[in-house]
């Protein structure tokens, strides 16, 4: 027998779209307050957000005779007609994120305009409005979330862990930040009672800084400038030796949205294909401006997916900025004479070689590798020809060029003695640091950290928070040289990140 589904089980079922998660939340808020023109926006989080999410804003407010209205479905006051479809130039339109959270959660909602002398109140539970009051408050939003799923015990238990959670939801705040350097934001952690704030910043390059830390300045950065009638793209990408050990610094934008695209992130890679070493990957803040008439936002719920027309030129497009830009701004390939490259050769390899491994060990390790070469033959039988950006060195043996990825040799030498060590014996050696290394990571990654700090301690760091993005590392395995503490600690992160 085909019914029509009770109107209770419709609203469930949308709101399963809009909210998989609390992040869902934290962007569609988020998307709310910037629609609202706010220039102050503060998050502030319990634990995963599954308990409290608020997010208070300086924006115009809602009046209130309609608030109630801003409850019910397809309630919006972005768009009035189909034709406004077509030219969208606020993130909301579909109406459907307030009352979505709302049915999955207990909510209150309190907003003012600068026209009311007094603001209105409103508690929400399971999408039913249970009362609505006058209330002082300063001009401007706060939605509070409370008990995520509290009546819907079936998706509260498809939610992955407390950390993997916080983890999107830091994403999405980064990724609101990100899109509007101009907008002053503030996050606060409940439980830690610790908090970050981010002024409004004149250039991006700024706001990357402020989030991402201090290595990730303008001259490790190239800046994009593309203009076109129907395209602009700009933003920062990574000078060449400036790659990552991961993907957490990639973000894409079309119109200060945030969005996931196959292409684009190809079209980043593809532009680096001739200077990324394995494994590591290019910073890219990427805004691409085009006409809202060409990119469908509206072809997910949560509008993280675009259709866009063109997709290819775009493509295209990106590859050729972010070319051409390497080119006018970052160093050209430089050649040394033998002399010069031999020097530099045994500053990045020999140390390694002599402290960690003998030279069997080595030819072993960089042959599996990097299949045919050998950095240790290399230096004494073959002719030496020219050093590419610190990255690649080129020689010439019995009559074959040879290409060594400097990066990869290194870090595979120190990885395959750390697993000969963990084999052995379950005790790791360590050191205690003289001087503890502060270590930077990002919003995201500090969740992915401090949820893996057994592990680390495990394989010999002694880690401990110290700021709201940094961790303090006083202790590391004795195998490892200071100099490359760093690169290894990213190197976790990142086979962390990936599972
Ligand atoms: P949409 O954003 O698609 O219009 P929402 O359900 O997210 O739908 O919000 C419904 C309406 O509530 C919005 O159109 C807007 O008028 C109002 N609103 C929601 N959040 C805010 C806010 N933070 N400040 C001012 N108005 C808001
Ligand atoms: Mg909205």
């Amino acid at each position: 027998m085909i019914r029509i589904l009770p109107e209770e089980v419709i609203r469930l079922i949308a709101a399963g779209e809009v909210v998989e998660r609390p992040a869902s939340i934290v962007k569609e808020l988020l998307e709310n307050s910037l629609d609202a023109a706010s220039t102050h926006i503060t998050l502030e989080v319990l634990a995963s957000g599954k308990e409290l999410i608020r997010i208070s804003d300086n924006g115009m407010g809602i009046p209130a005779q309609e608030v109630a209205q801003a409850l019910s479905r397809h309630a919006t006051s972005k768009i009035q007609s189909a034709l406004d479809l077509e030219n969208l130039s606020t993130f909301g339109f579909r109406g459907e994120a307030l009352p979505s959270i709302a049915q999955v959660s207990k909510m209150t909602l309190s907003t003012r305009t600068k026209r009311e002398s007094a603001g209105s109140e409103l508690d929400i539970e399971a999408g039913r409005i249970l009362s609505q009051k006058e209330c002082g408050r300063t001009v401007g939003t706060t939605v509070e979330v409370k008990e995520l799923f509290f009546n819907t015990p079936a998706r509260l238990k498809f939610l992955k862990s407390d950390g993997a959670e916080r983890q999107h939801l830091m994403r999405a705040f980064e990724e609101a930040a990100l899109a509007h350097p101009n907008v002053w934001f503030e996050i606060k952690n409940q439980e830690t009672k610790r908090g970050q704030s981010y002024p409004a910043r004149q250039k991006s390059v700024e706001r990357i800084r402020d989030l991402w830390g201090e290595t990730f300045t303008e001259q490790n950065l190239i800046p994009l400038e593309f203009h076109h009638p129907y395209l602009k793209i700009s933003g920062w990408v990574s000078q060449p030796q400036f790659h990552q050990t991961t993907k957490a610094n990639q973000i894409f934008l079309i119109n200060k949205r945030p969005i996931f695209s196959r292409s684009l992130t190809h079209a980043l890679y593809e532009a680096y294909r001739d200077c990324l070493p394995v494994g590591r990957h290019p910073v890219g803040l990427i805004y691409l401006e085009v006409d809202p008439a060409q990119v469908d936002f509206n072809a997910h719920p949560a509008k993280r997916e675009v259709r866009f027309r063109n997709e290819s030129q775009i493509h295209e497009a990106l590859i050729q900025e972010i070319r051409s830009k390497r080119a006018q701004l970052s160093n050209a390939p430089r050649v040394f004479s033998q002399e010069r490259v031999k020097e530099r050769m045994s500053f990045t390899l020999e140390p390694n070689t002599e402290r960690l491994l003998g030279s069997q060990r080595l030819n072993e390790v960089v042959h599996k590798e990097s299949s045919s070469l050998n950095p240790l033959s290399l230096q004494t039988s073959a002719k030496v020809l020219a050093q590419f950006q610190a990255l690649y060195i080129l020689a010439e043996q019995e009559g074959s060029l040879l290409i060594v990825d400097q990066h990869a040799a290194a870090e595979r030498i120190l990885y395959e003695k750390f697993r000969e060590v963990l084999a052995e014996s379950q005790e790791v050696p360590t050191q205690p640091l003289l001087i503890p290394y502060y270590w930077n990571v990002t919003l995201p990654q500090v969740e992915l950290v401090q949820n893996q700090l057994e592990t680390f301690k495990k394989l010999g760091f002694e880690v401990d928070l110290f700021g709201e993005k940094t961790f303090r590392v006083m202790e590391i395995p004795a195998l490892i040289p200071e100099g490359e503490l760093e690169a290894i600690l990213a190197e976790i992160l990142s086979s962390l990140e990936n599972g």
